[in-house]
């Protein structure tokens, strides 16, 4: 019997299963994959995040998860006009599935229980307690007063217990051997209607040009992913010699209103799942936080499921709002964003 089972060892629940067994707090963090796990990921932590971590985790992010270049200078944006506007702020440039397993490992060096390749599948509530149901080596289940549901953007658990069907953003995004004629240390996002149904991007790992579209219509990926390219080859010098990878995600479409989920009886939200992203597709600050919050919450509630929520949404408001406000600024740059215009 646990006091917490976090589900997803992502930036949200990695948070808050360490800030809950730092406290004392009986916690399980299940994570379905293998770690390190794949994650598709531009893996650029902005200031905010840096601090973040320092703050939850008390000490920086280690050279060892970044990639080439490891600093990044900012974010260059190209308007629905193609005027160009220019974000200066040091961030770092890392590899999710290090970045992420440094964070789980935090969490278990805080007295969390660790078990990757266990996929939650199912939970049930009844007399304050929830069961859920795992899928590992075999089918388990556990036992706890609370979940704190940090899947991320799909979300098996959350649409089986709200029985919705969200609306996603696709992403792809290809890895190449090449040359172009931009500053490597920054992350460039193109808002042209014509390069993507939501916003292209460029930037760098490890020496290999990222190229990526997001959609909102998967079949037109490609159509949107040539011309990206085709743009890029006559504005930047494109010259792509070869291939790596290609790998396609999804992101929540966020829509005017920022709405978020808080939770369904025992069950918290945190991070993606909840709604938590930012423009631009940042959103690793917004896991972390929201689930610290989260975690929070239940630490100085945990004997009251009402005072539990209550204090959540009291806490989350000011990220929530920030949110709203680096959507309707990005709104205010670009037309292509104007319906998440804040009045
Ligand atoms: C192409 C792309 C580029 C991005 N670039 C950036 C960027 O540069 N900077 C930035 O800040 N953000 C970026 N993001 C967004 C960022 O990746 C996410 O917002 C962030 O990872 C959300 O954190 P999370 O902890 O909520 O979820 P995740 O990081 O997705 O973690 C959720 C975890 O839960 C696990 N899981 C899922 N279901 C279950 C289950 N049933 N049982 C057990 N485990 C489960 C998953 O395997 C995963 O490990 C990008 C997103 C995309 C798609």
């Amino acid at each position: 019997m646990y006091d917490v089972i976090v589900i997803g060892a992502g930036p949200a629940g990695c948070t808050a299963a360490k800030i809950l067994a730092e406290s004392g707090f009986r916690v399980l963090l299940a994570e379905k994959c293998k770690l390190p796990r794949y994650k598709s990921c531009s893996g650029q932590l902005i200031q905010k995040t840096l601090h973040l971590v320092e703050q939850y985790f008390g000490e920086a992010t280690p050279y060892s998860v970044t990639c080439t270049p490891a600093e990044n200078r900012g974010m260059i944006f190209t308007n629905d006009k193609g005027k160009e506007y220019r974000f200066e702020q040091p961030g770092l440039n890392v590899w999710r599935s290090s970045f992420d397993e440094w964070l789980a490992g935090k969490a278990k060096q805080s007295g969390a229980e660790l078990q990757d390749e266990t996929a939650a599948l199912s939970c049930q509530e009844e007399n304050d307690i929830v069961t859920v149901t795992f899928k590992g080596k075999s089918v388990t289940t556990e036992q706890a007063r609370f979940i704190l549901d940090c899947e991320g953007v799909v979300g098996a658990l959350k649409r089986k217990l709200l029985n919705n069907a969200p609306k996603y953003i696709t992403t792809f995004q290809t890895y190449n051997q090449g040359s172009i004629d931009l500053d490597y240390h920054y992350f460039y996002a193109y808002l042209q209607p014509d390069l993507s149904e939501y916003d292209a991007w460029f930037n760098v790992k490890d020496d290999h040009l990222v190229l990526g579209v997001s959609v909102k219509d998967a079949s037109k990926i490609d159509y949107y992913y040539q011309n990206f390219i085709a743009y890029m080859k006559e504005r930047h010098g494109l010259h792509i010699e070869k291939q790596i990878k290609t790998d396609k995600w999804l992101m929540p479409h966020i829509l005017p209103g920022c709405k978020i989920d808080h939770g369904v009886g025992r069950v918290l939200f945190a991070g993606e799942i909840a709604g938590f992203l930012n423009p631009m597709g940042e959103g690793i600050s917004a896991g972390m936080e929201s689930g610290y919050l989260a975690a929070q919450a239940i630490m100085h509630h945990c004997d009251d499921l009402k005072a539990v929520y209550s204090d959540y949404k009291e806490r989350i408001k000011s990220l929530h709002h920030y949110m709203k406000r680096q959507w309707s600024f990005v709104a205010g740059i670009a037309n292509t964003f104007s319906e998440m215009k804040l009045n």
